[in-house]
């Protein structure tokens, strides 16, 4: 009892992890929390130190690693509605279905994985699944924890939305590499989304251009998110029959191949591990 005592948390507005996650401006953000205080630097960050000869050096507080990390943080790009996204609020109590632990399994297993091998030679995820079973909450998830624990580089990309900001751009004069250069070369880069919309041959081109990119490097591991699987459920296909809402959902007739494309799905297979989400909405219908 004595024990529990001495853990109390002390700051309860960051459970004393000293930074907190804030929506602004449709990102989700990192800020110092107002308890986050150094006393050894007193907030200078920098420490002078004389050495045995008597030479006057200064050198970077510890406490400067957490400002490093809430910066590179907040270039990730994370929309803000995933604010309160974590591995702590991932239900799966009771898990709508056994894919469910799978995958938080898998993702926590990913960040072990990439911290183990320093991000050399790493095998992405891609989480396949119909909407709303908690592939992009995730994906989020893991790139929360490899900046702010780990300080690892990572961006978040939801592909519609960047081809959309590459066309505005041809209208301004702004090329296409000044939008995609940003991603290409990122330790860890999440796709969400991949494969929802046209995929005219424009749109695919810049994607083989994104996949091949990475697909060529060691040290740069790919997350992606897609509402299509490699192949069509059964189940899907059977209920579809009786639910036209099913029908309209293009998930559950194309798969992720026939989407994308032989080429960029065969190098999707080799650069990520396959993350299959399932739902019990599906087999209820069934039943
Ligand atoms: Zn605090
Ligand atoms: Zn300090």
């Amino acid at each position: 009892m004595k024990q529990k005592i001495k853990q109390a948390i002390d700051c309860r507005r960051c459970r004393d992890k000293k930074y907190v996650f804030i929506n602004q401006k449709g990102k989700v953000q990192v800020e110092a929390c107002t308890c986050f205080e150094c006393k050894v630097c007193e907030g200078s960050r920098r420490i002078f130190e004389e050495t045995s000869e008597g030479i006057s050096k200064i050198r970077e507080c510890e406490c400067n690693g957490l400002i490093k990390r809430i910066s590179l943080f907040n270039q990730a790009g994370i929309p803000g509605k995933f604010v309160h996204e974590d591995f702590s609020s991932f239900s799966m109590d009771p898990p709508q279905h056994r894919t469910q632990k799978n995958a938080f399994l898998s993702s926590k297993n990913f960040i072990d994985d990439y911290v183990d091998r320093k991000g050399q030679y790493s095998q992405g995820l891609i989480y396949m699944g119909a909407p709303g079973l908690g592939k992009t909450h995730l994906v989020v998830s893991v790139i929360k924890e490899l900046v702010m624990q780990h300080g690892v580089e990572c961006k978040f990309v939801d592909f519609f939305e960047l081809l959309r900001d590459i066309r505005h751009g041809y209208g301004e004069d702004i090329s296409e590499k000044d939008f995609i250069d940003p991603y290409v070369g990122v330790k860890v880069l999440v796709i969400d989304e991949l494969a929802k919309g046209r995929n005219t041959d424009w749109e695919l081109t810049i994607l083989d251009h994104f996949i091949s990119t990475r697909y060529n490097d060691d040290d740069k591991v790919t997350l992606v998110t897609t509402n299509f699987s490699d192949k069509l459920d059964s189940s899907v296909a059977l209920s579809s029959r009786n639910n036209k809402q099913s029908i309209s959902n293009a998930y559950s007739r194309f798969t992720i191949e026939e989407k994308v494309g032989a080429r960029i799905y065969s190098r999707l297979m080799e650069m990520c591990k396959k993350v299959n989400l399932e739902g019990t909405d599906y087999r209820r219908t069934q039943s």
